[in-house]
C-alpha cells in the first residue's frame, strides 16, 4: 500500500523503507555460524546483479519512500569495484541512512575510499578480540586485520561505528565480553546477535538493535542476484528479473508476512 508523501506501509501496518543488499554471496572468511563446511556453491555470476541494475532499483526504492540502505554480502568489500558503487547510489540522493555492514578484514585499504564516496555508517562484525578463538570462528581470519580495518575506518571519519558480535546463548560469555569492553573503550555500540539457524527456525531479537522484532520491521532484503525477500525466515520472494525493479519491489511488500517460521535462506546469501 502506498501513502501520501511517498511511505510504503504493508498488510500489517508496518512503515517499510529500509532496503538491504547482498552485492555479493562471496567471502573471504568463513565463519563456523554462516557458512557450511567445505565447498559452497556460489551463484553464477551471470545473475549477479550489475552496478547498474543495483542503482536502478535503488532508486526505485527510494522514490517509493525508502531512505535508508544497507550493503551487505557475503562480505561486501570482496565486490569489486564496491566504492564505486558507494559513489553511485550516494550520488543519487535521497538516501538519508547509507550503512554497510562487514567483517572488516579489508577496511583497512577501503575505509577511506568509501567515506568519500558518501558512506554514511559502518557495522563492523567482531566475535571475540583473541586472536586464537577469531581465527577458530572464521576459519582463518586474522585478527589484526580486522583491527587494522576498525582503526582505519574511525582514522577515515566513520563515527557511530557499531560492532555486531554473534553469541551462543548470552553477552556473558568469555568472547562477547571482551567485545563489549573493547566497545566500551573504542566509543562503539555493540550488537549482540544469537546466533540462528533459519532452516530450524531459531529466530532471536538482536541486542540492542532492531533486528528480529517482526512487529516493527520495516525491511525488505536484496539478495544478489536480484530477488527481494520480505523476511529472512520466510522463502517468500520476487524476481527483478521477472518484474523489473518497482514491481519487484512492491509485489515483495504485498507478500511481507506478519512474521516468519522457516526458511532455506543463507546469512552469506542474504546479509543477516
Ligand atoms: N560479511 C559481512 C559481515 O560478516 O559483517 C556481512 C554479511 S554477514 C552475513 C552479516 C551479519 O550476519 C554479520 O554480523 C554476521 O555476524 C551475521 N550472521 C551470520 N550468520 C549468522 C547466524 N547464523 N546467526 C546470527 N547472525 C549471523
Ligand atoms: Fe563471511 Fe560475514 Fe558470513 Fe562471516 S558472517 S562467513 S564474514 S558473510
Amino acid at each position: 500500500m502506498l501513502k501520501a508523501g511517498l511511505s510504503m506501509f504493508d498488510r500489517f501496518n508496518r512503515h517499510i523503507h529500509y532496503l538491504r543488499i547482498s552485492v555479493t554471496d562471496r567471502c573471504n572468511l568463513a565463519c563456523t555460524y554462516c557458512m557450511p563446511e567445505g565447498h559452497v556453491a556460489k551463484l553464477p555470476r551471470e545473475d549477479i546483479l550489475s552496478f547498474e541494475q543495483i542503482a536502478e532499483l535503488t532508486r526505485t526504492a527510494v522514490e517509493l519512500g525508502f531512505d535508508k540502505v544497507r550493503l551487505t554480502g557475503g562480505e561486501p568489500l570482496m565486490r569489486k569495484g564496491i566504492v564505486d558503487l558507494v559513489r553511485m547510489l550516494a550520488a543519487a540522493g535521497g538516501i538519508n541512512d547509507f550503512a554497510m555492514t562487514t567483517n572488516g578484514i579489508l577496511l583497512a585499504q577501503h575505509a577511506k575510499p568509501l567515506r568519500e564516496a558518501g558512506l554514511h555508517r559502518l557495522n563492523i562484525s567482531c566475535d571475540t578480540l583473541d586472536p586464537q578463538r577469531f581465527s577458530a570462528i572464521s576459519r582463518g581470519g586474522r585478527l589484526e586485520d580486522l583491527l587494522s580495518g576498525i582503526d582505519a575506518a574511525q582514522a577515515a571519519g566513520f563515527v557511530k561505528i557499531k560492532l555486531n558480535c554473534v553469541i551462543e546463548q548470552s553477552p556473558e560469555e568469555p568472547d562477547a565480553v571482551m567485545v563489549s569492553r573493547f566497545g566500551a573503550q573504542r566509543g562503539f555500540e555493540v550488537r549482540y546477535i544469537r546466533r540462528m539457524d533459519t532452516a530450524k527456525g531459531s529466530f532471536w531479537r538482536v541486542l540492542g538493535g532492531d533486528g528480529g522484532h517482526c512487529q516493527i520491521c520495516n525491511r525488505l532484503r536484496v539478495s544478489s542476484d536480484g530477488r527481494i525477500f520480505p523476511c529472512l525466515f520466510s522463502d517468500l520472494h520476487t524476481k527483478v528479473s521477472e518484474l523489473g525493479p518497482r514491481q519487484a519491489i512492491l509485489a515483495a511488500l504485498a507478500i511481507k508476512p506478519e512474521s516468519g517460521r522457516q526458511s532455506d535462506n543463507q546469512f552469506y546469501r542474504l546479509g543477516g
